[in-house]
């Protein structure tokens, strides 16, 4: 049995936390303001913060890491569900094996293509794919020859996966196959929970799921994302427990996650439960992504749409760095819709393009770029200027450049007038005097039909 979450300790940290008072919360989140990032016990004691004023200036904090690290970039990517047929029977999931009421489908390659060329022709370049862990169908190379094909047949620049845990040399397939992170969520850190909430099939092995970041690291890939899945168990539990994994994982491969998602559970169509157990309120969502904003600066946060479209937008500011738009959950989702083949209800259905113009209409830039892994800042080489913050004098001008790329191939009138506000803005705030010529003269040749021009 892996001993990577002490849950003894994380129960102790918890109990120990709630004595704490107002003036070590202000110390803790002076610190938190350096960018360094905190450890467990001063994370346990922000997740008891309730008094208003303290929660305000936790959210501001976090407001500013953001700023300091991440700018104003927001980056955008769209799922492309491959197959929702699945042999484990997690409770809250629409695609468990006794959901009898599901339609069920596993594309084939050319199917998969046709999505991904429906997603990059509402304006998208990055994709995450996923799907249901069904041995006979849904196996590695089911992924790999998709992101072949992708790669090969759509101006798709980067694909992540989210897929259930592999052995060492199927990673290394989906390495070879040029993937970009590899994501997994271990839904629970409470064993008990986890055993309860997966009752059957391969997934009821909590450990074998945990140790599948060490065997993605041992594969080669070094873009990792983790997440819990929020209402299953006790939210304070569940952040604690992550960032133990995250420290357990730092520490063996020297990289930190390149990401941290936050799914909420939402309802499902034939799921096996009667409610949410542990229901996560708006109020302590938004704690919950200041919190990791603060814990781990350098590390990109997912929103899904999942949540509501006005509540997107308020957690932009407060930490959140990439989200999904115009967002379909079932497999063929973007050429033929079918609530009955869903895996959770989507709450934010804004097409691209109205989400670009909400992000510019907020003040932020949204960015298509995939510039990091193409140029080998993976892994230790990303964590080490996204420490220094000097990802900066990277990723602004990779976000002017793929935003007016996709103005100029894509872009509404309104949309256009909107994002060319943005992108001038966006270039007076590059404080390298000759990157900003760098990037207007790259400006220059997009405007003049180049494509794909980054740092
Ligand atoms: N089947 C693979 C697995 O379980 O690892 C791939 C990912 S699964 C299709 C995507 C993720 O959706 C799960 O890891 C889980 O966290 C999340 N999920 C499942 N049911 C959900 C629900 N009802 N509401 C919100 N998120 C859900
Ligand atoms: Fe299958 Fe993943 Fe859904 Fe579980 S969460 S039922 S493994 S698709």
């Amino acid at each position: 049995m892996v001993d990577f979450i002490k849950e003894d300790v994380i129960y102790d940290l918890l109990q120990k936390a709630q004595k704490c008072e107002a003036g070590e919360v202000r110390e803790i989140i002076a610190k938190a303001m350096e960018c360094k990032g905190l450890d467990l016990s001063e994370v346990a004691k922000l997740l008891y913060v309730e008094r208003e004023d303290l929660l305000e200036e936790l959210l501001d904090a976090a407001k500013f890491i953001k700023n300091k690290v991440y700018g104003k970039r927001v980056v955008l990517f769209a799922p492309l569900y491959t197959s929702n047929e699945c042999t484990n029977n997690c409770l809250y999931c629409g695609f468990r094996r006794d959901n009898k009421e599901l339609h069920r489908k596993t594309l084939s390659t050319r199917e998969i293509v046709s999505e991904a060329k429906a997603i990059e022709a509402q304006g998208h370049k990055r994709i995450l794919l996923i799907c249901g862990e069904d041995p006979g169908k849904t196996h590695v190379d089911h992924m790999v020859e998709a992101m072949e094909a992708i790669y090969k047949s759509a101006d798709i620049r980067r694909i992540n996966v989210e897929a259930a845990p592999m052995k060492v040399e199927d990673y290394k397939k989906l390495k070879d196959a040029g993937i970009g992170t590899y994501v997994i969520f271990q839904e629970t850190y409470n064993r008990e929970v986890y055993k309860k909430m997966h009752p059957v099939g391969l997934k009821a092995d909590f450990d074998w799921r945990i140790t599948a970041i060490d065997r993605a690291f041992e594969a080669g890939i070094d873009d990792v994302g983790v997440g819990a899945l929020l209402g299953l168990y006790d939210y304070r539990f569940e952040v604690l427990g992550l960032l133990m994994h995250v420290q357990s994982f730092e520490k063996r491969f020297g990289v930190g996650p390149h990401t941290i998602s936050v799914p909420r559970l939402r309802p499902a169509l034939g799921w096996g439960l009667n409610e949410i157990p542990n229901e996560v309120n708006d109020q302590d969502f938004k704690k919950i992504v200041a919190i990791y904003r603060m814990a781990i600066p350098y590390t990109g946060i997912i929103l899904s749409t999942r949540e509501r479209a006005e509540f997107r937008d308020e957690l932009l500011s407060i930490g959140v760095s990439q989200i999904s738009a115009g967002s379909k959950t079932n497999p063929g989702g973007y050429k033929e819709d079918d609530d009955k083949a869903d895996q959770f209800e989507v709450s934010d259905h804004r097409s691209l393009p109205k989400m670009l113009e909400t992000i510019c209409d907020k003040g932020y830039i949204p960015s298509f770029c995939t510039a990091c892994y193409r140029r080998c800042r993976t892994g230790e080489a990303f964590m080490e200027y996204a420490k220094g913050a000097e990802i900066h004098s990277f990723c602004q001008p990779n976000a002017i450049l793929t935003f007016k790329e996709n103005l100029m191939d894509f872009g509404t009138e309104v949309l256009k007038e909107k994002g060319n506000g943005i992108i001038h803005k966006a270039l007076t705030e590059i404080e390298d005097l000759k990157i900003r010529e760098m990037t207007e003269e790259k400006l220059k040749e997009i405007e003049n039909g180049k494509r794909d021009l980054y740092f």
